[in-house]
C-alpha cells in the first residue's frame, strides 16, 4: 500500500475563532492557546489578522517568535498595507506564512466590491507577488469560494499559482455548500490545473457549519484531493463556527478503515486539554451533546446501554475516552490528603503549578474537602481554572453574605481585595440575591457594566456538586464572559462576574501600554 498522504491541520481558533461572538482572548491567552496547539500537533496556526489590531498584530508577531515547530500564520487583503502588516508582524518568525484572499464570488462582485472579475484577479496576482516578496510560504483563498463559478475558480487558482502561491484554499465562507458539490470543486480543479499535482500544490479546505456541514464538507473536499483542512478546536467560529478539529480528527481515526489513505500529525490525547483550554479561556462553553468532547458524549444513560458497556464497551462505544485525552474520572483525595498527593495528582492532570500558586489551590481543595466528601478531577480541575485564571487577577472575592427571601429584598453584603492588597467593602439591594451581589461588586470596583447572559450548571454530580456560573457582560459595547466555580451557586455567580470585571481591567491595561 502506498504512504498516506498527509493531510496538514491548519488551526484558525485565534483567527476565525476568537472572530466568535462572545470570545475575546487577551495576549497571554492566546500564547497559551498556540503553544497548547503546538502540543496538539497542528501543522499551521492562523494566529491574526494583523491589520484589524495592534492586538492581532502582537499576537502573530509573539506567537512566530515563540513557535518554532509550528507555521505561524497572518492573514491579508490584498492590499499592500495589509500584507506589509502581516509580513511585519511575522518577520522574526521560525516558520512564517502569509494568507491573503480576495473574493471572488459574483455576490460579492457585484455588491461589495462593484469590480469585474479580471481586476480581482489583477489584485489577487499582486497580492500573492507581494506577499511572496516577504516570505515563500503563501496561501491564497478566494473568499466565498464555494458560490464561485468553478470557470472562475480555476482562472484565479492558476493565476495565484504562477504568481507563487503555494496554498490555494477554498472557503465555504458562508455554509451554503453540501458535501458532494464541495468535494466536486477539489476534483475539478485537480484535473483542470494540472501545475497543482505538478509542482505539489496543497488544496485546503475552509468551511462553515451554518448547516452542521462543516466537518461532512471538509471530510469531501480531502477525498477529492485537499491536502490541508482549515478548521477550530470545539468547532468555534463566525455565526454557527468552522469545522470543529476534534471531530475531523476522530472522524479519521476512527474510521481509518475509510480514511486508510490519509493521516495527520495530531496527538489525539491532547485533544481534551485543548477543548478545554479554549472554552476556559474564550468563554464559549462546549454544549452537553457536542461531538467528540460534548460532556455527554461518553455518557451512557439508559440502562441497556449500560448494561451492554459493562458487558463489553465496544457494544456502545466507538471511540475510547481516553484516546483524546479524558482523564479517568477516579476518587482521588479526600479531606486527609496532604499537599504532595494534591501535586502529583495535578501532574497527572497535564497541569505543571507550584509555589504559591500550587498553595492557593491545596487551600481552596482542603476547604472543598471539609463541605465535600470526595474530591473528584473534575473538582479539582475546577478550583485549577478558578486559581491559573488568576494570572490576570485584579479584584479578589474575599467575603460574602445574603439575605434573601419571599417577603424581603435581597441584600448582598461583599468584602473584596485589590491588587495592593486593599481590602474594601459595601453592600447593596437587588432583584434577588445575584443581583443584590453584582450591585455590590460594581459599586466595590466602580466598573458599570450591564448583564447580558446569565447561565449556570453543575459540573460535577450529587448534592454537593460544584456549580458553574458563566457571565457575558457589556461594558461601553465591549462583550465580556468570565467564569466561575463554587460549591455555593451565589459565590459561583460572583466570582464568574468578577473575573469578567477583571478581564476588563486587564483588556484596558493591555490596551494602554500597547505600541
Ligand atoms: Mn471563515
Amino acid at each position: 500500500m502506498a504512504e498516506p498522504t498527509n493531510i496538514r491541520i491548519f488551526d484558525t481558533t485565534l483567527r476565525d475563532g476568537e472572530q466568535s461572538p462572545g470570545a475575546s482572548l487577551n495576549h497571554s491567552e492566546k500564547i497559551e492557546i498556540a503553544r497548547q496547539l503546538e502540543q496538539l500537533g497542528v501543522d499551521i496556526i492562523e494566529a491574526g489578522f494583523p491589520i484589524t489590531s495592534q492586538g492581532d498584530f502582537e499576537a502573530v508577531k509573539a506567537i512566530g517568535k515563540d513557535l518554532a515547530q509550528t507555521t505561524v500564520c497572518g492573514l491579508a487583503r490584498c492590499v499592500d498595507r495589509d500584507i506589509e502588516r502581516a509580513a511585519e508582524a511575522l518577520r522574526s518568525a521560525y516558520k512564517p506564512r502569509i494568507h491573503v484572499f480576495c473574493a471572488t464570488s459574483k455576490i460579492h462582485l457585484d455588491h461589495k466590491f462593484k469590480k469585474p472579475f479580471e481586476q480581482i484577479v489583477e489584485m489577487s496576482i499582486k497580492g500573492v507577488e507581494k506577499a511572496k516578496s516577504y516570505v515563500d510560504d503563501v496561501e491564497f483563498s478566494p473568499e466565498d469560494g464555494s458560490r464561485t463559478s468553478i470557470e472562475d475558480l480555476v482562472t484565479i487558482t492558476q493565476a495565484v499559482i504562477d504568481a507563487g502561491a503555494t496554498t490555494i484554499n477554498i472557503p465555504d465562507t458562508v455554509g451554503y455548500a453540501v458535501p458532494d458539490e464541495y468535494g466536486a470543486i477539489f476534483r475539478e480543479l485537480r484535473e483542470r490545473i494540472p501545475a497543482i499535482d505538478e509542482l505539489g500544490i496543497v488544496l485546503s479546505s475552509h468551511c462553515h457549519n451554518d448547516l452542521g456541514l462543516a466537518v461532512a464538507n471538509s471530510l469531501a473536499a480531502v477525498q477529492n484531493g485537499a491536502k490541508q483542512i482549515e478548521c477550530t478546536v470545539n468547532g468555534i467560529g463566525e455565526r454557527a463556527g468552522n469545522a470543529a478539529l476534534e471531530e475531523l480528527v476522530m472522524a479519521m481515526t476512527t474510521r481509518a478503515d475509510i480514511y486508510e489513505n490519509y493521516k495527520t500529525s495530531i496527538n489525539t490525547r491532547e485533544i481534551y486539554k485543548s477543548s478545554r483550554m479554549v472554552s476556559n479561556l474564550t468563554g464559549l462553553s462546549v454544549q452537553r451533546n457536542k461531538a467528540v468532547i460534548g460532556q455527554n458524549a461518553f455518557a451512557h444513560e439508559s440502562g441497556i446501554h449500560q448494561d451492554g458497556m459493562l458487558k463489553h464497551r465496544d457494544t456502545y462505544e466507538i471511540m475510547d475516552p481516553r484516546d483524546i485525552g479524558v482523564p479517568e474520572s477516579k476518587l482521588v483525595l479526600g479531606k486527609h490528603s496532604g499537599r504532595h498527593a494534591l501535586s502529583d495528582r495535578i501532574k497527572e492532570m497535564g497541569y505543571t503549578i507550584e509555589g504559591e500558586t500550587l498553595q492557593r489551590v491545596y487551600d481552596d481543595f482542603k476547604q472543598l474537602a471539609d463541605r465535600k466528601k470526595d474530591v473528584y478531577d473534575e473538582d479539582i480541575e475546577a478550583l485549577l481554572d478558578i486559581r491559573l485564571g488568576e494570572g490576570r487577577k485584579l479584584w479578589e472575592l474575599r467575603f460574602l453574605r445574603v439575605t434573601a427571601g419571599t417577603d424581603e429584598t435581597a441584600m448582598a453584603f461583599v468584602e473584596l481585595v485589590d491588587s495592593a492588597g486593599v481590602e474594601q467593602k459595601d453592600t447593596a439591594h437587588g432583584d434577588g440575591p445575584i443581583d443584590a451581589v453584582f450591585s455590590a461588586i460594581q459599586k466595590i470596583t466602580g466598573v458599570l457594566v450591564k448583564l447580558e447572559e446569565y447561565v449556570t450548571r453543575a459540573v460535577t454530580g450529587g448534592k454537593d456538586a460544584m456549580g458553574e456560573t458563566s457571565v457575558r457582560i457589556n461594558h461601553h459595547g465591549r462583550k465580556v464572559r468570565g467564569r466561575g466555580v463554587s460549591t455555593d451557586v451565589i459565590e459561583a455567580a460572583a466570582r464568574a462576574y468578577l473575573s469578567a470585571i477583571n478581564r476588563i481591567k486587564t483588556m484596558d491595561e493591555v490596551k494602554a501600554t500597547g505600541e
